[in-house]
């Protein structure tokens, strides 16, 4: 599971869910992984494992604050996230994240169940330590080694799902439109964090002296 942010230069860049509790908030307009105690922090992020065994990922949100998910407020301020997702933490284009349930194809040495498991492709048995690889999508196993490289064999799809055999993620959001001078002075006039600021009084807060009371 990954969320997709955007860096400093607009493109987007995932970032692993692990176990414990990831917070999110808006920085410089941008959605951003925050520490939970910052002041900026709007939702937080809960990998768990659901009765079946898949991961999944509730979203909790700070009360008060104008999440949404597909463009819909969170009802509640809970939620269990689905596949591409997408959660707006604030106004602008740059204030948002998607949520990925796909996690990167590793090899790894494979652990042996009670039960045999075999390669999808080659069909051999996969024992105790051999590298493989488990597709993320489907969870079949592949034996990946120089002799038998099954999982990467000739760029082939995973033979249960179709999913590409890259060793890498196989979706991303689509790319941000590049903004024009136009758009980029809309941007820093409405959406700006900057400018969205509350604003403090400018009459002065001296308190005056009470009258000499006698
Ligand atoms: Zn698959």
């Amino acid at each position: 599971m990954v969320i997709w942010i955007l860096d400093q230069s607009r493109h987007w860049k995932p970032v692993g869910l692990k176990d414990g509790l990831i917070s999110v908030g808006v920085s410089d307009g941008r959605a951003a992984v925050v520490s939970p105690d910052e002041g900026n922090a709007v939702a937080s992020l809960i990998p768990y494992q659901d009765l079946n065994g898949r991961r999944r990922c509730f979203l909790i949100c700070r009360r008060g604050s104008h999440v949404r998910c597909k463009g819909l407020p969170i009802l509640a301020g809970v939620r269990v996230l689905s596949d591409k997702d997408e959660i707006a933490l604030g106004n602008g284009p740059e204030a948002r994240f998607y949520y990925s349930q796909e996690s990167k194809p590793q090899i790894v040495p494979f652990e042996e169940g009670p039960r045999p498991t075999y390669c999808a492709r080659s069909k051999a048995r996969i024992t105790q330590g051999t590298p493989a690889v488990q597709c993320p999508s489907c969870g079949l196993w592949y034996i990946e080694t120089d002799e038998m490289p099954a999982y990467t064999y000739c760029g082939e799809p995973c033979v249960g799902c179709g999913r590409p055999t890259t060793t890498d993620y196989s979706w991303a959001p689509d790319p941000l439109p590049a903004l024009r001078p136009e758009g980029q002075r809309l941007w820093e006039k409405w959406c700006s964090p900057r400018t969205m600021k509350p604003q403090v009084s400018k009459r002065s807060s001296k308190v005056t002296p009470a009258a000499d009371s006698r």
